[in-house]
């Protein structure tokens, strides 16, 4: 049967609202500490409303559109909201959302050909309102330990490429995916392909790993559907930012949309893609906004303040952000982000960092070191843990940097693994730990924590995180002795 737009009705249900527009349904999955405030309901409330002003219907499909040649099942709030339609959310553990760019080198002409990694990595925080990590570049050589990722030769109007088969990507981001990562999503100014098929914008795993390609949005690109033969900067961040939260809005659980136009369709080509817009729908937003737990008026706050940063590349987001604030009426503040701070002050608190480059803090890095003695690796940090392998002397190893180590209750240190779950350990030749002088890391982080009033039955799961100065120059002395950096 072919697609039917929705009736009203049908997308009021969507939203969970009830006709007058006055009252929402579903509200017991909201925290009582939320059912109880008025305001915050009302306002709530408020921007469900589908107002024709700020939400289009779907344009009419074409048979080659998306709606035209599929029948996706709708996925109303309701649906999402009760699990039966795929929900998911980030939770205290897995909450951060990682982008990592991937080149066929690291070149300067390479990183130059993305869109400017602050500006995506600032366009998925604020649509997600979720900390967002843009990891150091990588190469797709340098996954060789972990699976060879098998490529192809392309060729369009006498041009030649190469593509990157996207499933062994997967199987690569699979296992360097942080621990406490909600998404880790990889991009590349490459071509992807995979099997059958001659291209891929991009592949996601349900277990949080996607990886999308750029390269067919760059209007310098002979495959690119819209292809001036000209670098075009704007409408490239623009494109990818779509892509982007579109992607990663499906590791929220969120389908297909079909109630509304919306960031969320589903898209054929190019030309379908680019007329969805950046906006999220009632349905969408609704889905959204309570799977992370923000107000609608926090997350258009954060968008109007990404949007404002770059106004020739969002001008169409930012007008609408600002007409959307009008018809609900709401004030649009640049300067009630503090999360952003916030988030900074956590990641202070979290990284270990054995360098005195601060200003790198936020960046985790993929760095290849080389064992200086026969390294072991254990499946978890704990010393009965599984033996998975061995490293031998001069072998070399990928780890996470900065080094975000782990103390045993035996007190020997681990290092985590790239391939995330293993970490490593050293023999000596006296059979000590990688750490040999921990007892001096113990007593000056002790020191430290004293000083702070601690009270020292916390010391265990607190010292990892509260390393003193000295305690930490112990550990990336042993680090250095351990692994030779290059
Ligand atoms: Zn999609
Ligand atoms: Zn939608």
């Amino acid at each position: 049967m072919p697609w039917k737009h929705p009736t009203r009705t049908k997308q009021l249900n969507g939203i969970g609202i009830n006709k007058s527009c006055n009252q929402l349904t579903l509200l017991s999955n909201y925290s009582l500490e939320i059912r109880n405030n008025k305001e915050y309901i009302d306002s709530l409330i408020k921007c469900c409303i589908p107002n024709t002003e700020n939400f289009e219907r779907i344009p009419d499909p074409d048979e080659d559109d998306w709606l035209g040649c599929r029948n996706p099942k709708d996925q109303s709030f309701s649906r999402y909201v009760t699990g039966r339609g795929r929900r998911i959310s980030p939770s205290s553990k897995r909450k951060i959302i990682y982008l990592l760019p991937i080149a066929e080198s690291i070149s300067k002409e390479n990183i130059d050909k993305f869109p400017p990694f602050e500006a995506l990595q600032s366009m998925v925080a604020s649509f997600f309102c979720v900390e967002t990590i843009i990891m150091h570049p990588v190469t797709f050589d340098s996954f060789d330990h972990l699976k060879e990722i098998s490529t192809r030769k392309c060729h369009e109007e006498g041009e030649r490429w190469k593509q990157y088969h996207a499933g062994h990507i997967l199987k690569c981001l699979k296992k360097i995916r942080p621990k406490d990562a909600f998404t880790l999503c990889a991009f590349t100014m490459n071509d992807l392909y995979k099997n059958s098929f001659n291209y891929l914008f991009g592949l996601a795993s349900p277990s949080g790993v996607g990886v999308f390609s750029f390269f067919r949005q760059d209007a310098s690109c002979v495959a690119c559907e819209l292809y001036t033969g000209h670098d075009d900067p704007k409408s490239l961040l623009r494109r990818a930012s779509a892509t982007l939260c579109h992607e990663i809005g499906h590791t929220f659980g969120l389908t297909h949309c079909t109630y509304f136009k919306c960031l969320m369709q589903g898209a054929m080509c190019l030309v379908e893609a680019e007329s969805r817009g950046h906006q999220l729908c009632p349905v969408c937003m609704r889905k959204l906004t309570w799977s992370i737990n923000k107000h609608p008026i926090e997350r258009y706050n954060a968008l109007f303040k990404h949007f404002c940063k770059y106004p020739e590349v969002y001008m169409d987001p930012l007008t609408w952000v600002l007409n959307r604030a009008e018809v609900v009426g709401f004030k649009l503040t640049s300067n009630v982000d503090t999360d952003d701070n916030n988030n900074n002050n956590n990641q202070k608190k979290k990284a270990v960092v054995f360098d005195n480059d601060n200003n790198n803090e936020a960046i985790i890095q993929i760095k290849k070191v080389t064992a200086k003695t026969r390294l072991i690796v254990r499946e978890e940090a704990n010393k009965t843990s599984k033996l998975v392998r061995e490293i031998a002397k001069g072998e070399e190893v990928s780890i996470l940097y900065p080094v975000d180590i782990k103390r045993t209750k035996s007190g020997s240190v681990r290092v985590p693994l790239c391939t995330s779950g293993e970490w490593i350990t050293a023999v000596t030749k006296t059979g000590k730990n990688l750490i040999t002088n921990v007892n001096d890391v113990l007593k000056e982080s002790k020191k430290d924590l004293q000083q702070k009033g601690t009270n020292s039955n916390q010391f265990a799961p607190q010292l990892k995180r509260h390393l003193s100065d000295e305690g930490k120059k112990l550990v990336a002395k042993a680090l250095h002795n351990t692994l030779r950096w290059k």
